[in-house]
Parts: C-alpha cells; sequence; structure tokens
C-alpha cells in the first residue's frame, strides 16, 4: 500500500489569527513569513496584520530569536573571518550630539581591537555617522568589500554605509512598519537592530541604549526592556552581546552638528573632551576590550584606554582611519580648517538658576532647522552648522550667561534662538549632575 505524505500547505491567514489569539508562533510559520514577505508573495495586507497582532500580543524570547535570525538571513551575510583577532561592533540607538563612534573605534583599534563597523545616516533630530564622516573633505563612507577587510586587518578599523544586500527583510517590513503604525513594539524593534548587526558579521556586539527626550526610548523601563531583549537574542543565537543604558535627557557632550562634533571627537581623542562623552567612551571602550579578551576587567580595559588617549596613540589611529578612507586628515591635524558658518551668535539666559534640563530633542530638532540634519532623506546637509552648548545639567546659570552658541548659515534664525533658549529649563535649586550610564546589562 502507497501511503500518501500529507503536506500542509501553510497559509497566512492562519499564522495571522494564531498570533491575534495569543499564541506563540513555531520556527517555521516565522520562517515562511519572513521569506515569503521578502520574496514578495504575501501581500501587504496581511503582513500588516501580523505586524499589529505583534504590537498587541508580544512574543515569546524564542519568538524573536526566530525572527531575528530568519531575518538576518534573508539577504547576504557579511563574512569577517579572514580578519584576524575578535571583531567588536557597538551600536547606538541613535541621539543628539553622539560623536561616539569616531571616539571609541580609534580608541579600542589602538587597543588592539577589530572593527568592522557599518553605521547609517541621521534623519531628523538625530545625527549619523557617516554624515559625521563626510563633514571631513574627501572621506568615503564607500569602499569595496575587499579594501574594507585589509583596512580593518592592517589598522584596525573601518566604517562603512551599509553595503551588498544586507537584511532586506527588515528594509521591507520597516518601510511598513513606518505607514501601519506598528513601529513601536519591543519584539519588532529588538529583532530589527539585531539582525542587521549579526548580519554585519562582528563577534560582539555592545548596544549603546539611549533613553530620555532625544531618544527612541523615552523612559529608562522601555530602554531597558529593549536592551534586555537584544542582549537575549545575542545570547539566543550565540553572539557575545551586552548594553549600557544612557542618559539622552540632555546632549552628549557639547557639539551638535556634523563639523562641530567630529571637532569634539578630535578634542576627546586628545585628551580634552566633555566629561559625559569620556565618560561613557571610557565604560564601552573597557567592555569592547573585555569582550575582544585584550584586557580581562573592566578596570583593566579604562586603564589602558586612558593610556592610549595620554600616548597620543588613540589620536593617531583617528589620523590613519580617515587617511586610509580617502579624507583630508590635515583636517584632523589643524581642526580650524574645518569651515565656520556665516552666523555664529550666542544664546543668553534671561534668568538665574541652575540648569536643569536641556531638552535633546529641541535641540536636535533646532539644529536640523539651521543646516545640520535632514527631515526628509533627499535635504542636503550643511557640515558647518549646529549648537556648541556652554552649559550642561547641574551648571549654575545667571542672567546674561551664555548658554550656548548657534552656528548656521540660515538667514531666519530668531525664532530657533527662542526655541534653543526654551530647550534650557532653568530650577531655582541646586541640581545634582547626572551620570551618563546608568546600568550595564549582560
Ligand atoms: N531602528 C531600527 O533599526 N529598527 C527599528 O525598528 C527601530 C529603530
Amino acid at each position: 500500500m502507497v501511503f500518501k505524505k500529507e503536506v500542509k500547505l501553510m497559509r497566512m491567514v492562519d499564522i495571522i489569527t494564531k498570533k491575534r489569539d495569543g499564541h506563540a508562533l513555531n520556527d517555521a510559520e516565522i520562517r515562511f513569513f519572513v521569506k515569503s514577505y521578502t520574496e514578495g508573495t504575501i501581500p501587504d495586507y496581511q503582513a500588516s496584520a501580523l505586524l499589529m497582532a505583534i504590537v498587541f500580543k508580544g512574543m515569546t524570547k524564542n519568538e524573536i530569536v526566530a525572527l531575528t535570525d530568519a531575518m538576518e538571513h534573508s539577504g547576504d551575510v557579511v563574512d569577517l573571518s579572514s580578519i584576524k583577532g575578535v571583531k567588536v561592533d557597538k551600536h547606538s540607538t541613535g541621539g543628539v550630539g553622539d560623536k561616539t563612534s569616531l571616539v571609541l573605534g580609534p580608541l579600542v583599534a589602538s587597543c588592539g581591537a577589530k572593527l568592522a563597523k557599518m553605521s547609517g545616516r541621521g534623519l531628523g533630530h538625530t545625527g549619523g555617522t557617516l554624515d559625521k564622516m563626510e563633514a571631513i573633505p574627501e572621506m568615503s563612507i564607500a569602499i569595496s568589500g575587499e579594501r574594507f577587510l585589509k583596512q580593518v586587518q592592517e589598522i584596525g578599523m573601518a566604517i562603512v554605509g551599509q553595503t551588498g544586500d544586507l537584511v532586506p527583510a527588515d528594509k521591507k517590513l520597516y518601510a511598513l512598519r513606518d505607514v501601519t503604525g506598528t513601529v513601536e513594539s519591543i519584539p519588532l524593534i529588538a529583532s530589527s537592530i539585531m539582525s542587521k548587526k549579526l548580519a554585519s558579521g562582528s563577534e560582539t556586539i555592545l548596544l549603546d541604549v539611549k533613553f530620555g527626550s532625544g531618544a527612541f526610548m523615552k523612559t529608562i523601563e522601555d530602554a531597558r526592556e529593549l536592551a534586555e531583549t537584544m542582549v537575549s537574542i545575542g545570547d539566543g543565537l550565540n553572539r557575545d552581546t551586552r548594553a549600557i543604558l544612557t542618559d539622552m535627557e540632555q546632549p552628549l557632550g557639547m557639539a551638535v552638528g556634523n563639523a562641530l562634533e567630529v571637532k569634539e571627537a578630535i578634542e576627546t581623542l586628545k585628551g580634552h573632551g566633555p566629561r559625559d562623552l569620556v565618560e561613557l567612551c571610557l565604560k564601552a571602550g573597557a567592555i569592547m576590550l573585555e569582550q575582544a579578551k585584550i584586557v580581562k576587567t573592566e578596570e583593566e580595559g579604562r586603564k589602558l584606554l586612558e593610556e592610549k588617549i595620554a600616548n597620543g596613540e588613540a589620536f593617531e589611529k583617528l589620523c590613519q582611519f580617515v587617511e586610509a578612507q580617502g579624507g583630508d586628515v590635515s583636517y584632523i591635524r589643524h581642526p580650524e580648517k574645518f569651515e565656520i558658518s556665516k552666523i555664529v551668535k550666542d544664546v543668553i539666559s534671561l534668568d538665574d538658576g541652575f540648569i536643569a534640563k536641556i531638552d535633546s530633542l529641541e535641540i536636535g530638532e533646532s539644529a536640523m532647522r539651521l543646516g545640520a540634519g535632514r527631515a526628509t532623506m533627499q535635504d542636503v546637509i550643511d557640515m558647518s552648522s549646529g549648537i556648541v552648548l556652554n552649559k550642561k545639567v547641574g551648571d549654575k546659570v545667571k542672567k546674561g550667561d551664555i548658554l550656548c552658541t548657534i552656528h548656521t548659515n540660515v538667514n531666519k534664525f530668531e525664532d530657533i534662538i527662542d526655541d534653543v533658549r526654551k530647550a534650557f529649563k532653568i530650577s531655582p535649586t541646586k541640581i545634582e549632575v547626572p551620570p551618563i550610564v546608568h546600568d550595564y546589562i549582560l
């Protein structure tokens, strides 16, 4: 007797109703959804229905790991195995004044770690590393795969824009989420970020999850949940993944705006960085060195990083990196060469007291209106423009003191000045200086 094998075809409607009714999907169902949607055999309306069901019903850890894995393997995956040593990566969930990669990259590379990094551009009030790199004349963010690997092997670091067809599932799903009200879901955000990080090939990942007015996650509780979810995805897929929770209730450092931030990164590598940026880079850098097994403890890592700043090796690494990617290194050695905006104007305090808050969202949006960012992907950035803070949270301020300085080539800036001033909340009572790193999750 011949038994006919029963092949039950998977149907998207069954997957949607299963999730709608609060049940966990199995690996096969998740893989079917990701593959079919990427190939275009599932219509947007069914994918949207499933995404909305996920927003409401959530996902188990196993489901999130399976979703991330399916997304990671939906396209090319970078192979870094030809590079000797531990390949490290860090990812920030985005903020205002976040020039960390330009400091951390040279710092950890000068200690022997290998940073093979793919970065993004800024949009809206948040900046992007690629735009900051392009503030350095002639600097290229698009180099061939072969040159990328060679550069990381030889000098320990490279930062480029995304190449190849990495995580096409995320490109399609993110575009759909953006227009269907399904961005705000921890399982969907975590799998989206982690699938891209995993596909870029590094062995270790450090996540800088920011919280506060200028961040994607507004509260520390949400940031913690996102961080824990991403760390557990990394664990589930055997990649050393750790996270720090950092403050974005005020911009990071003093400078916001592309060339202004590059200059601050240079100063930081020379040992003259602002307190919060230095602290964040030392903490993150020490963890990355521990992940790379270059040091045994975080304390040892911090000491090594401080040495590399003090002896000039970290700064020299930045010069090597800029040179290797075609940038004009004379700007790094002589930052006074960076073009200055036509209008440079101080914003003055109208009150006495202590700085209680500097609304990062307001500062980021104002910097964008001054020319430093894009409202749409098509906008062209004015590299010289932005805002340089003169006060940080906790500082004492007197009426007439400079709160910050705006740099712009935009003629109508008076409204922007008012908004920038309003971003500084002044309290009559003393304010504690907040820590930059609030927690470490591993
Ligand atoms: N950033 C991402 O890459 N994906 C998300 O879903 C949200 C923020």
